[in-house]
């Protein structure tokens, strides 16, 4: 006998979207309609705070199945899994009886089916499906905890970084200034010069007109920015 090998993607490749989509650690269970009738005899939206909560958390504990998105591949096991099945391999393995039945669910079906939301529309996902406890210690896992912040994200420096990111702007030029500048502090604080270093062609062409329209303010601009020396032009 070997583990259960759970839900996957190699059992159906729809699994694999539907997590990629829910940052949720469960599914299925009773719907937050028939509880709070249940529960205050009226419908969800008109609950209060705290009425709220308890709907949430009875959902919640009525969940059939768990996401495990931590493991490769991330795979849904039923609450019920028996844990163990037989060892078929070479042949793939088979989840185990009570994983099959969450499969073949129609309230399983029905989550795998939905098609996948385009990047842009992940802002609009439910919040209860975002765990920001979770994303805050991946964020400070991966060093991003200061993009992600609040104040940050005005600033022009990240406005600037995601436009480019997303392919809002066409400007060589100033792409091949910030590509030297950053350049440039990396080496200073290594210790090293901007030998070598291969400028963008468009921000060399710039760089090259104003040296050939006037010297003068060539010399003016290579005192702030990051340019290659008057006579390597040549
Ligand atoms: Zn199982």
């Amino acid at each position: 006998m070997v583990a259960c090998c759970g839900l996957t993607a190699a059992y159906d490749p729809r699994i694999e979207h539907y997590l990629e989509c829910t940052g949720y650690p469960g599914g299925g269970g009773r719907s937050v309609t028939e509880i709070s009738k249940e529960l205050y005899c009226q419908p969800f939206s008109a609950l209060e705070e705290s009425q709220r909560r308890q709907v949430i958390i009875t959902q919640e504990l009525s969940h059939t199945w768990v996401n495990k998105h931590h493991l490769t591949p991330p795979t849904i096991y039923s609450h019920a899994c028996t844990k163990e099945i037989e060892d078929t391999s070479p042949q793939p393995l088979l989840p185990c009886i009570e994983c099959r039945a969450i499969y073949k669910s129609r309230i399983f079906k029905n989550a795998i089916r939905r098609p996948k939301p385009l990047d842009k529309n992940f802002i609009h996902t439910n919040h209860r499906y975002q765990p920001a406890f979770l994303g805050k210690i991946y964020a400070r896992s991966i060093s991003v905890r200061e993009l992600l912040e609040e104040k940050s994200k005005n600033t022009p420096f990240v406005r600037y970084a995601l436009g480019v990111l997303q392919g809002k702007y066409d400007d060589e030029v100033f792409e091949g200034l910030t590509q030297a500048i950053l350049t440039k502090y990396d080496k200073e604080e290594r210790g090293v010069g901007m030998q070598n270093f291969k400028y963008s062609p468009a921000y060399e062409d710039f760089v090259n007109i104003i040296r050939i329209t006037s010297p003068a303010a060539y010399r003016t601009f290579k005192e702030w920015f990051p340019a290659k020396s008057f006579e390597s032009f040549r």
